[in-house]
């Protein structure tokens, strides 16, 4: 069986046009398959479509968030609740096309665990185009894991992968990374990335930035070490400065035979003090970025909650044994009688 993983946030405006694409091209296939909608706290009206959707085809399951959880934690619902053996991960927003998912298929087929999508075309602003090329490069100078450039969370993954992903118990979900870091045979496939069928962008400005430097944060401790070495090279750069000074103090009249007689050193005292207290607290900065994320681990939290399932069980706390870093789930009567 094919599982296929929608997360889904306000994307009423989507839905129907989801629907009869993906159910077209998934007939073709051969194979069994469900789809699992998550919907990450929509405040539209996504979760009456989806229902209406899954109540007319049961390969249709929904499972809803209590609130927006966001994208990675989304599709994380999804993957737990998987069940095929391979797994595909799409928006819902058919940027990535349902007619083109065989392609993937037949790459699991020949023995891939990981068919990744690689970009070829963005259809979006330059300035975006611009962030992203330029993110997906620095990502790779900075990762400790080799993360393909230019691949989203679109996807398909052998549910032996998908297995690994539920292990991995971090908030700070990265999937693209997890994904790389697991290992397996993976393979890229180029694909044009179509323009939104309708609807808006739901990833913010925030949610990306948020998404760039979890990327980045969670797959490389360089910031930490740069911040040693952006120390080390001021510091240098300032025990070279004091010498100059203090020579100049001793040597004056040396030093004003060749022009750079001692002044009254004002301006260099408040440009070091300024330069080395940014310096200072950039590298404090880049300490409490994972220090926060440390805190975010520690309390342990679940990842997300589910306030309503539509053909599947709640993705219950500790199916494999309890364990307080799985997905906690609630059932919409126990939370009504808790409120
Ligand atoms: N999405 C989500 N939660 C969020 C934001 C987005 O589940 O908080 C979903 C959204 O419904 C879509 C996918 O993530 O299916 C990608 O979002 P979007 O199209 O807004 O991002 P973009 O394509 O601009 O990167
Ligand atoms: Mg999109």
């Amino acid at each position: 069986m094919i599982s296929i993983v929608i997360p889904c946030f306000n994307e009423e405006a989507v839905l129907s046009q989801l629907a009869s694409r993906l159910v077209a091209a998934a007939d073709q296939w051969n194979e069994p398959w469900e789809a699992i909608c998550v919907d990450d706290g929509s405040r539209d009206s996504t979760w009456t479509r989806l229902e209406e959707i899954a109540r007319s085809d049961s390969r249709w399951k929904l499972v809803r968030f209590a609130r927006n959880f966001g994208h990675q934690k989304a599709v994380s619902a999804g993957l737990a609740h998987a069940k095929g053996d391979a797994v595909f991960v799409i928006d819902a927003d058919l940027q990535d096309p349902p007619e083109e998912l065989y392609r993937f298929i037949d790459k699991w087929r020949e023995g891939y665990e990981v068919v990744y999508a690689v970009r070829r075309k963005r259809k979006e602003v330059w300035y975006k185009r611009m962030c992203y090329y330029l993110f997906y490069r620095g990502l790779s100078l900075l990762s400790q894991t080799t993360i393909p450039l230019d691949s989203g969370d679109f996807c398909i993954m052998d549910q032996k992968v998908v297995s690994v992903l539920r292990e991995m118990p971090e908030q700070n979900r990265f999937i693209r990374g997890m994904r790389a870091w697991a290992g397996f045979r993976q393979i890229g496939i180029e694909y044009e990335r179509h323009a939104r069928a309708a609807g808006v962008p739901q990833y913010t400005f925030k949610k990306l930035l948020q998404l760039a430097s979890d990327g980045v944060l969670s797959f490389s401790t360089i910031p930490l070490r740069l911040a040693t070495y952006l120390g080390l090279a001021v510091s240098s750069i300032a025990f070279f400065g004091a010498a100059f000074t203090l020579l100049q103090r001793w040597m004056g009249d040396w030093f004003a035979s060749i022009g750079l007689a001692p002044a009254p050193g004002f301006a260099t005292i408040v440009i070091s003090v300024l330069f080395l207290g940014g310096v200072q607290l950039v590298c404090v900065g880049i300490i409490g970025e994972y220090i926060g994320r440390i805190y975010e681990e520690v309390k342990g939290r679940p990842l997300w909650i589910e306030s309503d399932t539509v053909g599947i069980y709640p993705a219950a706390m500790g199916k494999e044994g309890p364990n307080h870093l799985r997905p906690l789930s609630v059932n919409s009567d126990s939370i009504r009688k808790a409120s």
